[in-house]
């Protein structure tokens, strides 16, 4: 199963502040980026790049730039709180997104959304939704990203349940998941214990 336990210090400084109940929706915004930005560096360690050749004011050195054909896609509306992160590594990614409405009862996921750049074939593609909980929005977000033909993609989350992980296991083997923990479980509203609560709400304040 390809899952990356991302063990950097950084990263679980920020997470323990993004679980902490007294955070701000400011603090919580400006962790959310922060870890973004390493989870991203971690999940894009094998991102495509050319060779290419600059001028130092000492003369040639080689260097390597990111190919194009990056994209990113956000799982509206948690995902948008890791997507400026992802631009600010690949400003040249393009973005689609998926909108998916979780119903408060079931916790089924229901698509309201989706918009995806053309020529997912041959991309690297990086779906970033922050909690990965009972899975049901990460296989269905998968689902549309794989029937636009995408073959490279992975996810990045921030909190993971062991049932999310399973079934997106079971659903799409080949998606390398990126996460900095894997949670005790699901309470019975589909919630993540101990989680970090609704994270679309705390980044929002709603
Ligand atoms: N979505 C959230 O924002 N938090 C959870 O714990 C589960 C799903």
């Amino acid at each position: 199963m390809p899952l990356h336990l991302v063990d950097h210090p950084l990263v679980h400084d920020a997470l323990a502040t993004l679980r902490d109940a007294t955070t701000t929706p400011q603090t919580f915004r400006h962790m959310a980026m922060r870890i973004s930005l390493l989870l991203a560096s971690e999940a894009t360690r094998d991102v495509p790049t050319v060779n290419i050749q600059v001028q130092t004011p000492l003369g040639p050195a080689a260097g390597r730039q990111v190919r194009d054909g990056v994209i990113v896609v956000p799982v509206l509306r948690a995902g948008l709180g890791m997507l400026d992160a992802v631009l600010e590594l690949i400003p040249t990614a393009r973005v689609g997104h998926i909108g998916l409405q979780r119903d408060e009862m079931t916790a089924v996921a229901s698509q309201y959304y989706s918009k995806l750049p053309p020529d997912l074939a041959g991309a690297f593609v990086l779906m970033i939704d922050p909690m990965l909980a009972t899975g049901g929005s990460a296989v269905a977000a998968l689902d549309l990203i794989r029937k636009a033909g995408a073959a490279d993609v992975r996810m990045i989350c921030i909190v993971a349940a062991p049932e999310g992980i399973a079934l997106v296991e079971r659903h799409h083997p080949d998606v390398h998941i990126y996460t900095p923990v894997v949670d005790q479980g699901l309470n019975s509203h589909k919630f993540i214990v101990p989680g970090l609560g609704d994270f679309g709400d705390r980044l929002y304040g709603t």
